[in-house]
């Protein structure tokens, strides 16, 4: 049912449980999405009677704002999840049939007005001390202006904080001699790759997934192999420049998932300490990487044990 929400209804709901948050509830009453409506169509709630002073009389029965939550809720958009009672819930459904019975896809702030007076006794109650009623609500609807589902700039504000898939790739060869290194972790094994850098193709992968995510380019445009600095550099030290920028940026890593293709060693041992390692470099939990191994059964470059690649596809919010 969200898709079906117009920017302003969407709105009206994020204010609605952002003052909820403010004032110490965990779910958004009625009353916050009243008052949340009020803040993105206050013309609506005017043509029926309820002004700026009928707002100021119902933001004066709420219960104090909360230092902690306020605190919270100002922490950005992945720090807090939100919850509607059961009756918000209720009006959300009547909102939805106001705009179906009137053969309308969108659901729009009026039909979350309608839905309030419709769904909660309470708002009902109190508007209708107002003189409000239903026909007078349906006619303020009807004179409201066509209301746009999403404007650019709101799609891509949700599609930042949706999150956003990047895919990474990186192959090496191996030379019998070097030393291999996989996801900051020296495995030990006769082979190792070749490479300007310490040739850590999982660091690499997930190096590039997280710029792809974040729409920063590639590897070679941030750390290029042309640059003495990065001779013979730890790889990490790549993330630990990335997670520096995500920062300042305010993007989030929320998940990695990588695989890693070589026929020999076996690499399953090692991903604890591989996790650890990266996790520790971006500044995220272990639990946000996910590893995979893969022989390429004998096949071609990687079957031969002459190269090992990885696959990473990792997902950025903010
Ligand atoms: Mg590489």
């Amino acid at each position: 049912m969200v898709d079906r929400f117009t920017e302003k209804a969407q709105h009206a709901l994020g204010h609605g449980f952002h003052d909820a948050r403010q004032h110490g509830c965990t779910t958004m009453e009625p009353i916050y999405l009243l008052l949340g409506l009020a803040q993105v169509n206050s013309e609506l709630l005017s043509r029926i009677g309820f002004g700026e002073e009928e707002v100021q009389r119902f933001r004066a029965k709420l219960p104090p704002e909360d230092p902690v939550t306020m605190q919270l809720s100002s922490g950005g958009s992945a720090s807090v999840f939100y919850s509607h009672g059961t009756e918000t819930t209720n009006i959300l459904r009547r909102a939805a049939q106001e705009a179906d019975s009137a053969g309308q896809r969108p659901i729009t702030s009026g039909h979350l007005l309608l839905g309030l007076y419709l769904g909660s006794t309470e708002i009902r109650s109190e508007l209708e001390e107002l003189g409000v009623t239903e026909q007078i609500i349906k006619k303020a609807v009807a004179e409201e202006p066509v209301e746009v589902m999403h404007s650019p700039e709101f799609a891509s504000m949700v599609r930042r904080h949706m999150g956003r898939p990047g895919i990474g790739y990186d192959l090496h060869r191996l030379e019998a001699g070097r030393k291999l290194i996989i996801g900051g972790v020296h495995v030990p094994f006769a082979k190792g790759p070749v490479g300007h850098s310490d040739g850590d193709v999982l660091a690499h992968a997930i190096c590039d997934a997280l710029l792809g995510a974040a729409g920063m380019g590639d590897i070679g445009k941030h750390f290029p192999d042309t640059d003495p600095k990065w001779e013979g550099a730890n790889s990490l030290i790549f993330l630990e420049h990335l997670r520096k920028h995500f920062e300042n940026q305010g993007l989030q890593v929320i998940h990695i998932d990588a695989v890693v293709i070589t026929e020999r060693p076996k690499l399953g041992p090692h991903f604890p300490a591989m996790r650890e390692a990266l996790a520790k470099a971006l500044g995220i939990e272990t639990e946000q990487i996910n590893l995979k191994a893969k022989t390429n059964e004998g096949v071609g470059a990687i079957g031969r044990g002459e190269a090992i690649a990885a696959h990473v596809v990792a997902t950025v919010a903010g």
